[in-house]
């Protein structure tokens, strides 16, 4: 479960169009890396696929099912995003366990799930806490954590390490790397980090100016890119 499929997706804000007719297959489990320029139109393609937008145009399938007029709740997506957007007032476990608790499962499985999710991220001395008592790298496990307990079968990341330092960010997609082997879920993710690309990804793609570049293994766009852009995108550092 997790398979996606976008065909001919199109998105305008006014006249302005910002995604030009993408077209993209994902596999069930695969770790998929979007890359490109800032205002390409990463984050608006992400918000499409879990209905927090509507696209203007085109299909969008997961597991075969067309979702373009399926409500975010019920794609059976969860997404995290640079910015955490916890609840200050809510604790550690309160945060995890809302959009279950707003979706109506019982108490008994919502914190089974909690609990699990805060011992694979390393969250459970932490689970009193408000987010303001937490470190950055602390708050994005919550954020990771939020989105795990759904159990979704596809995960959209938006630059999730993008606020951490250098060290965190290290250790961080590490962790991330474990989680997919580990819920062997399918993950997209946004990211400006060639490392984290290259490392995370089992397939990259390059977006520019709303549509795609190059879709391709990272030793595919490395070694054969289709033109100067991804070249110069994938050859050197962001
Ligand atoms: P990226 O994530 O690649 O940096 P975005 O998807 O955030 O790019 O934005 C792509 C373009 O769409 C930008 O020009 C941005 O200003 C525009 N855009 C994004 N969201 C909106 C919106 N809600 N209304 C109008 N324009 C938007
Ligand atoms: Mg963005």
């Amino acid at each position: 479960m997790g398979s996606l499929q976008l065909k001919s997706i199109r998105k305008a804000f006014g006249d302005h169009e910002v995604l030009k007719g993408i077209d993209l297959e994902v596999k069930d489990g695969e770790f998929v890396i979007f890359v490109g320029p800032s205002g390409c139109g990463k984050s608006t393609l992400l918000r499409v696929i879990a209905g927090l937008e509507d696209a203007s145009s085109g299909s969008i399938r997961i597991d075969g099912q067309e979702m373009a007029t399926t409500p975010p709740a019920k794609r059976g997506i969860a997404m995290v995003f640079q910015s955490y957007a916890l609840y200050p007032h809510l604790t550690v476990k309160d945060n995890m366990a809302l959009g279950l608790k707003q979706a109506g499962t019982d108490k008994a499985e919502i914190e089974s799930r909690v609990t699990k999710a805060s011992s694979m991220l390393s969250l459970d001395p932490y689970l009193a806490r408000r987010p303001a008592e937490l470190s950055g790298g602390q708050r994005q496990r919550v954020a990771i954590g939020r989105a795990i307990v759904r159990e979704p079968s596809l995960f959209l990341f938006d630059e999730p390490l993008s606020n951490l330092d250098a060290a965190l960010r290290v250790q961080t997609r590490l962790e991330i790397a474990a989680l997919h082997r580990r819920l062997k879920a399918t993950m997209i993710y946004v990211t400006h980090d060639q490392v984290e690309a290259m490392t995370l990804a089992d397939k990259i793609v390059v977006l520019s100016a709303g549509a795609i570049e190059q879709v391709g293994s990272p030793m595919e766009l490395y070694n054969k890119p289709a033109n100067v852009f991804v070249a110069g995108f994938i050859g050197s550092p962001q």
